[in-house]
């Protein structure tokens, strides 16, 4: 049962951007005045009139600060020093970590952008820390967009926080229409998948603290531009992203649509099983294309949902495919991950992953406490 009580207040998370100032920068200008804390849970907590931090232990260049401060109308923010983005919404690009010496990177659903532009900083980062013959070998990373209203916020994102000159977008792309064997994919090393997904995991912030959204057979994280983009949404919370999400608000019905009847709850559980199958094959397909990518070496597959239909169920449908089975495609080791993500500890279910092999059966040579492991949950 997800009905439980609002957990305690949750911090907002700023990742200072890297392709513009340094942690260091940012500590003696716009936090100059906090108190650093030790705890996360005394960021939220006390007095300072809320005027704490606390640097994250597993993400580099990740701050926590209270949710009563805003930081939007603030200098640093305005230009893209700071980008509000969740600390979930942060990993996918630092496990990719993607190195120039590697190749160029593809961000295959990459609206409203938080990862793509964390996909850059951390590439000239790394660029900066390798050696210098190294350093002279410009990367890009191929920014790709299917909805093409997201597509300009992309576009704006990528400006704002200075990630032109390494980042080309392909607006109003779909990603299942490149073909992974052009000439222009031909040194793509590293993939980033964020596809849309049900957003079941997504946590709204409202003066209460935290609301777990509870799966809704409905909802869907995935642009609300269209008309049925927007009925799907109401009620729902696209606020994976921070830095354009609002505090849940209560959406008036637009002109002409109608609200549904409320659904039995067997309507419901059809619906959502309906609607997991159909989010499930879509993200699969996309991962499958992804590894089709003729120098790909690593892919980082990530959603924004509890359920592991559309987590490790993928994983493990793409690991059994035949063409992965024969590419040698696996799932990185924990061992193996940067360090902030070894450190981290909830990992993917292994029943998940059982689940798959006892529909499937055994494919190629995985392992599901290995790939289990690989996985995490946050
Ligand atoms: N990675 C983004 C970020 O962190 O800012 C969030 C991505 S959002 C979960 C998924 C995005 O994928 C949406 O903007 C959606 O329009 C886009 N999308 C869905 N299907 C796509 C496709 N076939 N090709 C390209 N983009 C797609």
């Amino acid at each position: 049962n997800l009905t439980a009580a609002p957990i305690s207040k949750p911090p907002r998370w700023v990742r200072i951007n890297t392709l513009q100032t340094t942690l260091k920068e940012q500590l003696k200008s716009t936090f100059a005045e906090y108190e650093q804390v030790a705890s996360l849970s005394d960021v939220t907590n006390g007095s300072h009139g809320g005027k704490r931090l606390h640097i994250d232990e597993h993400i580099p260049n990740l701050i926590a600060i209270s949710t009563t401060i805003d930081l939007t109308t603030g200098k640093a923010y305005k230009q893209g020093q700071l980008i509000l983005q969740d600390k979930a919404s942060c990993f996918p690009a630092y496990l990719l970590n993607p190195k120039p010496a590697d190749g160029d990177v593809v961000d295959a659903c990459a609206a409203p952008g938080n990862k793509t532009t964390h996909l850059a900083a951390i590439l000239q980062d790394n660029s900066t820390a390798a050696a210098p013959s190294n350093a002279k070998r410009e990367r890009k990373i191929i920014a790709c967009e299917k909805d093409a209203t997201r597509s300009l916020t992309l576009q704006k994102m990528i400006k704002l926080a200075g990630g032109e000159r390494v980042i080309s977008v392909k607006a109003k792309q779909d990603f299942m229409k490149l073909d992974p064997t052009a000439k222009e994919f031909a040194n793509v090393a590293a993939l980033l998948l964020d596809p849309s997904c049900s957003g079941s995991g997504i946590v709204g912030r409202d003066e209460g603290g935290v609301t777990v959204h509870l799966p809704d057979a409905t909802a869907v994280h995935d642009p609300p531009s269209t008309k049925a983009g927007r009925k799907r949404k109401r009620g729902g919370n696209d606020a994976k992203s921070q830095a354009f999400a609002k505090p849940p608000s209560v959406e008036v019905p637009l002109a002409g649509e109608e609200e549904e009847p409320l659904p039995t709850a067997e309507d419901t559980e059809a619906k959502l099983h309906t609607r997991l199958m159909n989010l499930s094959t879509f993200q699969l397909r996309l991962l499958q294309r992804s590894m089709a990518f003729p120098a790909a070496k690593k892919i980082t597959y990530s959603t924004c949902s509890i359920h592991p239909e559309e987590n490790e169920h993928v994983v493990m449908k793409a690991l059994q495919s035949s063409s992965a089975v024969e590419r040698g495609w696996r799932i990185m080791k924990r061992s193996e991950q940067v360090e902030g993500m070894r450190k981290w500890e909830r990992r993917g279910w292994v029943e998940a992953c059982q689940a798959v092999v006892d529909a499937e059966g055994v494919k190629g040579r995985v392992d599901v406490r290995e790939v289990a492991e690989g996985c995490i949950r946050c």
